[in-house]
């Protein structure tokens, strides 16, 4: 393999021939592209699906030991180039190499976790109301599926949905996000050392508009996995949805804290900012509204602001507190809803600005932005950021929270933080989100835990990861068995 082959195709490296110029930065340092590389053409796009397809029948019919031993075996590899992975995490998407170390090291254990479906993706035996017939369900996979992944958790999210793929017995394109191409080729060469079939993964790197779809037009894709943008994710439902597939889109988030006064307000301050400036805002479950009663506003405000003027922003090889955001793209972006935020008379009550130092650096760092006088209306409340900027909305009362909480199209992950149980309970109850958090940051899941949002942030709530996602990787047959 040489530094511009980024397709892997049928067990073959490949320099894309497509139209696609890509280049790979640094979003710390972008003026020095890390690789400029030939996109794959619609054309290598379909040989890869061609190639999922010749290989699905062997793979589904492979033993489970045999599934779960390549399985185990990437995440050794994983483990033992740990700290290579993390690097070039950090070098293409930006996040501090801490970040990246955990989430190299999650993406091993992910590989463990769902090595396990090849043995206990079960039907199940059920009672027959005929004594002469046996009744049960079988679990068989759907064949090839096409992995579409975004920039931000870029060995995480391809990791989650290639190893319950792949462990069922699946077949599998993975089409990553064109921001963060080395990392997913580094995963594919693991899969390829553990000895992992050709053609049973696949890579195909280039636009989502050429080569997704490309591969999400092909007759023999039998499911979708999808997580990204909103607005992607339901292009991408739409365009599978009349052939019947099966599909699954995890898309973006406008998740809330909320603040009673009860509370324990330095933890509260600790799991806003946290929430909020992790990963510079750029987490689908990232805190992006604190909702806080009046009682506390202030002291909480105050709170958050000194925490979020505490965070040292600096590339991520430096392991600082908060690293640039992923793409000129984005950055644009986070500086854009500063001036929305502003002409909607919201209040800056930090940030907002390069950091100080950096006015003339050509990394896209953005200080922590915090604005206090935000009304629920307003697009700073409503629309996904995805960048280090928190909005604080004053409530009067609990259920007031509650409906401003649940006044978004998005229903992802939702925090509260009190120190009583009815409101706690009353909370999961009405609260539109799939990850409830009590006293916790809107961020962060266990991976035995389901995961998925509501309303516009998913297709079906919680079907990704957790110790029943090869739900959505299988089919469920029943059969009934009279013996002759
Ligand atoms: P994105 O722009 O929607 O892209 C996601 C993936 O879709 C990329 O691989 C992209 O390829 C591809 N794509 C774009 N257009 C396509 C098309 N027409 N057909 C097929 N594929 C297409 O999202 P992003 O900017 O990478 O990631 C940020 C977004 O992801 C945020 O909205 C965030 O909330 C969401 N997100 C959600 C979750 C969740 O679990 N709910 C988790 C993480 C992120 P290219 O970019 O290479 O063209
Ligand atoms: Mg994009």
């Amino acid at each position: 393999m040489t530094d511009t082959q980024f397709q892997y195709i049928d067990g073959e490296w490949r320099d894309g021939d497509g139209d696609d110029d890509l280049v790979v930065r640094d979003p710390a340092a972008p003026d020095d592209p890390i690789v400029s590389f030939t996109g794959a053409s619609r054309s290598q796009a379909t040989a890869a699906v061609r190639a999922a397809d010749a290989a699905s029948e062997t793979w589904a019919a492979a033993s489970p030991e045999e599934r779960e031993a390549v399985l185990y075996a990437v995440a050794d590899r994983i483990d033992d180039h740990h700290e290579a992975l993390a690097e070039t995490l950090t070098r293409e998407e930006g996040k501090p190499i801490s970040s990246s170390r955990a989430e190299v090291g999650r993406a091993a254990e992910l590989f463990r976790f769902f090595a396990s479906f090849a043995r206990t993706a079960a039907g199940e035996t059920l009672p027959s109301s005929d004594p002469e017939t046996v009744t049960y369900t079988v679990r068989e996979p759907l064949g090839v599926v096409a992995l579409v992944t975004p920039w931000n958790f870029p060995i995480a999210t391809p990791t989650w949905k290639l190893a319950a793929a792949v462990a069922t017995g699946n077949s599998v394109v993975l089409k990553p996000s064109s921001e963060t191409p080395m990392i997913a080729r580094a995963l594919v060469e693991h899969l390829e050392a553990a000895g992992l079939p050709e053609g049973v993964v696949n890579l195909v790197v280039g636009s989502g508009s050429t080569v997704g779809d490309a591969i999400l037009t092909d007759d023999r894709i039998d499911g979708v996995s999808f997580t990204g943008s909103t607005d992607v994710g339901r292009h991408i439902a739409a365009t599978v949805a009349e052939r019947g597939l099966p599909v699954q889109t995890e898309m973006g988030g406008k998740n809330p804290q909320v603040v009673l006064p009860d509370a324990d307000i330095e933890a509260a301050a600790d799991a806003a900012a946290a929430g909020a400036f992790g990963l510079t805002g750029q987490a689908c479950t990232a805190t992006s509204r604190l909702i806080v009663h009046e009682d506390i506003a202030e002291e909480l405000t105050d709170a958050v602001v000194a925490r979020a003027e505490d965070i040292e922003v600096g590339p991520g090889m430096e392991d600082p507190d908060m690293g640039p955001a992923v793409s000129a793209e984005q950055d644009d972006t986070n500086f854009r809803y500063v001036e929305v935020a502003e002409a909607e008379g919201a209040t800056r009550l930090t940030g907002g600005g390069r950091p100080d130092g950096r006015a003339d650096d050509p990394g896209y760092f953005i200080e922590p932005t915090v604005f206090g006088g935000v009304e629920s209306g307003m697009r700073i409340a409503q629309e996904e950021v995805f960048g280090p900027v928190l909005s604080i909305l004053v409530v009067s009362d609990f259920e007031e929270a509650l409906a401003v909480a649940n006044d978004v199209e998005y229903g992802l992950s939702a925090s509260l933080f009190t120190s009583d149980m009815a409101s706690a309970r009353r909370f999961t109850e009405a609260i539109e989100a799939g990850v409830v958090k009590i006293n916790g940051t809107t961020t962060g899941s266990q991976i035995q835990m389901p995961f998925g949002g509501m309303k516009a942030s998913s297709s079906e709530t919680q079907k990704e990861l957790g110790h029943r996602a090869y739900e959505f990787y299988t089919h469920r047959k029943a059969v009934y068995r009279t013996d002759p």
